[in-house]
């Protein structure tokens, strides 16, 4: 922008403003319009698809670009910007325009930004909206801290493991919409970390935030949890995410607090992509964010609160026995409650979003009828609760009534407070019940009364003149009056003084007019000074209980989902997995929880049998379309229930507890994520190889297909026997290389199994059903003749195969396997040393513990290091 242009007044002013919030897009208010200038219209226009116009040329002929947006619409503007990822100032006109001398003073009254907004149109929905702060240590190890403004809910946690991946693992289910990092001070390991946040969290907006406030700044809870911070860099994030809320919603920085629900307990471990590929909260098919989710399989909450804890459960399954066992304890009592389970489904439904009615409250963005939700939100609460207290809870149950206890005079307040008919705003009807505030009272009697006797003065007038269309009437500029049509004007006495005229009447005034108006209009203002008086008053006497009122909400929320739980589990004849400290995971007849809601009774029920301490490895084959991934997703998604607390779709489910679940799916699968490089597929099984440990449940949906035969197969063999030897975790691979299943006949803890499809009359039905042994055909041209192939290209098609087959280049099967499958064998074989067993270690397998004696254990160990020492003489 040019210095002539800069140099208008309002511009100016502009400038400045933008100079003090650097990075917001500042929306200024000019009139009954919001307007941007110069590059932000630009922005603006493109963004909201307005019209961008030019304010008028100024001394230099230079046309500034303008864009703007009424005033009386910004919501749903500021609703569009923020979910694209701005942060939106909003300056207003301060004081009254026509009482200004020069310019209207103008401040910024409002920040707006995607991780701390309050109001339900911006904030699209009950689930939680999380702004977090991030950094990493010195030893590389990364920590967060999250914080749902709308909720009050802070939470802080470590990563699981050094570097940026096992932070991204620990933020997945948090789907942060804001994120802060601190300023990077030039070291080079620091600039993978953003780069890989943003491609992990793409509706984040990240701001690099250099504030940190201190614990002696805070308000107690926060000064306590931040005080309480295990390591320096727990609380600097945590100072980093404060300092933030302390700009962007200052009013609520004393009704945030540490929860208590995701402290301390440990968690099963989810990668983000995982969260993906099971599609628990989010279908993985981008263009169609509406498609099924475990999530919306699950979702039968009756309140906000309940669906906001549901999606967080299933995001953030327990990695603790004794947790996920009382959870699943009090879905069973409440199922046990038969008709009295859905009886206390019933009275939850009225109950409105409570939490972020609070946090709106202390917000100061309230609307009166939201605190009428809020009383018949409460009473409902109180009537929950006392369901809940028949028959007598048990466990979680008793501890979640305590919490669902009433709070101590906010239910009378409110009743006392509102009237029956809520007024819509502040200023548009009685706000308060009368008998509550004397005061009020008093002034809107008196103000009745001087209308009264307006009514009155009417009255006398049209008798007194006999001008029966006389009438009192009131405007904002010329206050009460008596209007006289024209032909009456005659009868008009001489103490009418004249107001107004119009064009077929006049209007008047008298003393006696003016000073019942005086009175009127007296009451009036007192009233509304007094009323908004109060109402300040009445919102800071429930300030004080606003954490209360997040509390309640969360104790419903829970209690809410665990009757979900149960009524999906009454609903569905689901069963209560055994969730133990083995490392077994058994299914019978088992269901996809989604899909078996879409098909069916179309679907087929599958086993699974997989154990750390024995065959804890399982190689599907089967054509495409068999139901491959279907299955391995069925199986992590009855990890996570199970861990969530849920009953599952089964007769019966044992589920050894699991510590992390990897999935990696073929890239047809992520297909809409454009990761396809066989770098990618690499890095990404490098990752779970690292990660995964004997607790581990990982899920592979094709390995070592993005390269060329034979380098594939052998990274997919060397990687099954890494999993198999080394981390010795449950594993199902899908896997098109048939040569595998003979491969890992050889390892004592793999099987085969293999998705049936039964051949009649050269048609071919998949009969998606589990069994044991590997299959080699892939059926590939006969899926290509259902998707509709010009039958010319299926005969080509099928006679290159013979020709292929004949020749063996590798795409063995069973029929003519003898010899290409000997040459694998052999390239595989040759690479097959690094992976097998040391002596030393076949050794120690060899032992027989049961049977040893103390005395020889020793002679053993003395052998085994008499041996290394002579093997690391050897040249
Ligand atoms: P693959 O991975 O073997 O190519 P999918 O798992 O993608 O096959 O399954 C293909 C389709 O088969 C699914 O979309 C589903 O409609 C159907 N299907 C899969 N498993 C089952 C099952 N157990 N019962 C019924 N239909 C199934
Ligand atoms: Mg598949």
């Amino acid at each position: 922008m040019s210095d002539a242009v800069a140099g208008t007044p309002l511009i100016e002013q502009y400038e400045g403003v933008k100079a003090r919030f650097p990075g917001h897009l500042v929306l200024f208010r000019v009139g009954d319009f919001y307007e941007t200038f110069g590059d932000d219209a630009k922005l603006l226009a493109r963004e909201l698809e307005i019209v961008l116009t030019a304010r008028s040329a100024d001394a230099s002929g230079e046309r500034t670009p303008m864009a703007g947006v009424p005033h009386h619409a910004v919501e749903s503007y500021l609703g569009r910007l923020v979910q694209k990822g701005y942060k939106v100032a909003i300056c207003d006109q301060v004081e009254d325009a026509r009482l200004a001398k020069g310019l209207v003073k103008r401040e910024v009254t409002r920040v707006v930004t995607p991780g701390t907004v309050l109001e339900d149109r911006l904030l699209g929905g009950p689930d939680h909206n999380f702004l977090v702060s991030v950094g990493l240590g010195p030893d590389r190890r990364g920590a967060f801290a999250a914080v749902d403004v709308s909720t009050g809910e802070w939470l802080c946690g470590t990563a699981s493991a050094p570097g940026v991946d096992a932070l991204v693992t620990a933020l997945a289910a948090f789907g942060p919409r804001e994120v802060l990092l601190p300023p990077f001070d030039g070291n080079p390991n620091d600039a993978p970390l953003l780069a890989t946040l943003r491609s992990e969290f793409r509706n984040a907006r990240f701001e690099t935030a250099t504030q940190v406030a201190l614990p002696d700044e805070l308000p107690e809870a926060l000064r306590e949890a931040i005080g309480a911070a295990p390591s320096p860099l727990l609380a600097e994030v945590q100072g980093r995410l404060a300092a933030y809320v302390r700009v962007t919603q200052p009013r609520l920085l004393p009704f945030l607090e540490p929860a208590g629900e995701a402290l301390g307990v440990r968690r099963l471990l989810l990668d983000a992509k995982t969260l993906r590929h099971l599609e628990i909260a989010r279908p993985m098919n981008p263009d169609d964010p509406s498609g099924p989710t475990l999530l919306g399989a699950y979702d039968e909450t009756r309140t906000a609160p309940g669906r906001r804890t549901l999606a967080f459960w299933l995001k953030h399954p327990l990695g603790e026995v004794d947790a996920i066992v009382a959870r699943q304890d009090a879905v069973e009592a409440l199922v046990a409650r038969d008709a009295g389970l859905e009886a206390l489904r019933s009275e939850m439904r009225p109950v409105a979003d409570i939490a972020r009615i609070a946090t709106r409250l202390a917000g100061r963005r309230i609307r009166p009828p939201e605190l009428a939700a809020l009383a018949s939100g409460l009473s409902a609460v109180e009537r929950t609760r006392r369901r809940l207290l028949e028959p007598p809870p048990i466990g979680r149950l008793a501890e979640l009534a305590a919490e669902l206890g009433p709070i101590p005079g906010l239910g009378e307040l409110l009743a006392a407070a509102l009237p029956d008919e809520v007024p819509a705003t502040i200023d548009a009807g009685p706000l308060f019940r009368r008998g509550f505030d004397p005061e009020v009272d008093r002034l809107r009697d008196a103000e009745r009364a001087g209308r009264t006797s307006m009514e009155r003065l009417e009255r006398e007038a049209q008798e007194a003149t006999g001008i029966r269309s006389l009438r009192v009437g009131f405007n904002q500029v010329f206050g009460y009056y008596l209007e006289v049509s024209r032909p009456n004007l005659a009868r008009v006495p001489a103490h009418f003084r004249r107001k107004q005229t119009l064009a077929n009447a006049e209007r008047f005034t008298t003393d006696e007019l003016s000073a019942v108006e005086a009175s009127i209009l007296a009451a009036r203002d007192a009233l509304g000074e007094r009323e908004a008086e109060r109402w300040e008053h009445f919102l800071t006497e429930i300030d004080a209980q606003v954490p209360a009122i997040h509390r309640l909400s969360r104790a419903l929320g829970e209690l809410d989902t665990l009757a979900t739980f149960a009524h999906v589990a009454v609903d569905r004849g689901h069963v209560r997995p055994v969730v133990d400290e083995s490392t077994s995971l058994q299914v019978r007849d088992g269901r996809h929880p989604v899909l078996d809601r879409t098909l069916a009774r179309a679907f087929v029920p599958n086993d699974t049998e997989l154990d750390g301490a024995g065959a804890r490895l399982l190689i599907l084959t089967g054509p495409n379309m068999s139901g491959k991934s279907t299955y391995m997703r069925q199986v992590g998604l009855f990890v996570v229930l199970a861990q969530a607390g849920a009953f599952v779709p089964a007769k019966f489910a044992r589920v050894g507890l699991v510590s992390s679940l990897h999935t990696r799916m073929g890239f047809t699968d992520e297909i809409g994520r454009g990761k396809s490089s066989f770098m990618v597929e690499m890095s990404e099984v490098a990752e779970i190889l690292r990660d995964a440990d004997a607790r581990s449940l990982v899920l592979l949906d094709e390995v070592g297909r993005g390269t060329s035969t034979f380098d594939g197969l052998a990274l997919a063999w060397a990687t099954l026997r890494h999993l198999h030897d080394r981390v010795r975790c449950r594993t199902i691979l899908a896997t098109h290389y048939h040569q595998l299943t003979e491969l890992i006949e050889r390892l004592d803890g793999a099987r085969n199994a293999h998705l049936a499809v039964r051949e009649s009359a050269g048609e071919v039905v998949f009969l998606h059903r589990l069994v044991p042994g590997s299959t080699d055909r892939s059926y590939g041209l006969h899926v290509a003749k259902l998707a509709g192939l010009p039958p010319e290209l299926l005969q080509e098609a099928q006679r290159l195969l013979r020709q292929l087959e004949d020749q063996g280049v590798g795409l063995a099967t069973r029929s003519n396997a003898r010899s290409p499958m000997r040459y694998t064998q052999a390239v595989l074989l040759a690479t097959d040393a690094p992976a097998a067993r040391s002596e030393l270690e076949q050794a120690l397998d060899d032992l027989d513990t049961d049977h040893l004696t103390p005395m020889a254990a020793l002679v053993w160990l003395a052998e085994q290091r008499r041996r290394l020492r002579a093997a690391g003489r050897e040249p």
